[in-house]
């Protein structure tokens, strides 16, 4: 039986690990990919706290260290559903049966949305793949901040970035957009939305259409990389905790959800701001507020 079970390994899950091993509780953390979450797919952060800049990989990787290094254990599978045994809960995993322990948190976060397109040369992470398209027309789809740094980060390898956004304004940071403008490589093509993916074996053009003057145009582009943000993903919880209408896991302030003893942390949660910071924030409240749980039990 552990103490705290952690579901994701993000910011908020290994950060809930680190202040629940430090008081003293038995943490494991189960993880279905590679730790980290979505930052390690960031180039750069430079809005955390402390940190004037540090790539999004650096800044995981020191996170898992810390929480391993406090005595947090990792696990990877998939967990599938969640039992609430009254006094203890029972978390199913895909490959390693069921896990138990005295209070869980949800830090599941979201992963990216498809926007329906798929094949050779369609990506959703920049920073992995952006590489193999040096010297090449690239397009880039989306307005935040994952859009913005993905189109900074294609335009110091590729020969041209188209950044297709389907409204007229960006809703990422103003200081990115000015980096971004700074280059000369990239095209904004605003108010427009991807209707065709085209090409046999890879992709060779994208089909683009103006929402507002409903003209149409082919750009050749080698690739192009979807980042149009993120969804929820917990459907395996939803028998136990409530969820909004959109997926997100509802909590109070304290990051407590409507199972006691079940708290959710992170982008997957019900809130307003998916930050970094906020992401640290809640899984400190949510880790603090399982270890009141337990000792209470
Ligand atoms: P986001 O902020 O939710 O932005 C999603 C973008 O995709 C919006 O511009 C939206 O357009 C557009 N979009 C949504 N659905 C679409 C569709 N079906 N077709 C075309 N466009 C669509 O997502 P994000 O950029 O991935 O950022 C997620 C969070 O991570 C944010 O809080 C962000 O600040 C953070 N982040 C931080 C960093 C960093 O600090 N370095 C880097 C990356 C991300 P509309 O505006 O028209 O709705």
């Amino acid at each position: 039986m552990t103490d705290v079970l952690i579901v994701g390994a993000g910011t908020a899950g290994l950060t809930a690990a680190v202040y629940a091993a430090r008081a003293g509780k038995s943490v494991k953390l189960v993880e279905q990919y590679l730790q980290g979450g979505q930052i390690i797919n960031a180039s750069h952060v430079e809005n955390f706290p402390g940190f004037e800049s540090i790539a999004g990989f650096e800044f995981a990787e020191a996170l898992y260290n810390q929480a391993i290094k406090m005595g947090a254990e990792i696990v990877y599978d998939k967990v599938t559903g969640l039992q609430d045994y009254g006094s203890h809960k029972g978390v199913q995993t895909e490959y390693g049966g069921e896990l138990l322990a005295k209070a869980v948190i949800l830090a599941t976060g979201a992963r990216v949305r498809p926007l329906g397109f798929i094949g050779s040369g369609v990506s959703y992470c920049a920073t992995c793949d952006g590489a193999f398209f040096k010297d090449k027309n690239v397009a880039v789809v989306g307005g935040g901040n994952t859009a913005l740094d993905d189109a900074l980060v294609l335009s110091f390898t590729s020969k041209k970035v188209y950044l297709i956004h389907r409204s007229d304004t960006f809703s990422g940071e103003k200081r990115l957009l000015e980096k971004l403008q700074e280059h000369d490589n990239v095209v904004f093509i605003l108010d427009s939305e991807v209707t065709a993916i085209n090409g046999s074996e890879r992709l060779e053009s994208l089909g683009i259409r103006n929402k507002v003057s409903g003209e149409e145009q082919t750009l050749d582009v080698d690739a192009v990389f979807i980042a149009i943000g993120h969804v929820p993903d917990n459907k395996a919880f939803a028998s136990l905790v409530e969820l909004d209408a959109y997926g997100y896991i509802k909590t109070d302030e304290n990051c407590a959800t409507s199972c006691p003893g079940i708290y959710a942390a992170g982008d997957g949660r019900v809130k307003k701001v998916r930050q970094l910071t906020t992401a640290a924030a809640d899984g400190t409240e949510a880790a603090l507020a399982a270890c009141d749980y337990i000792d209470l039990l």
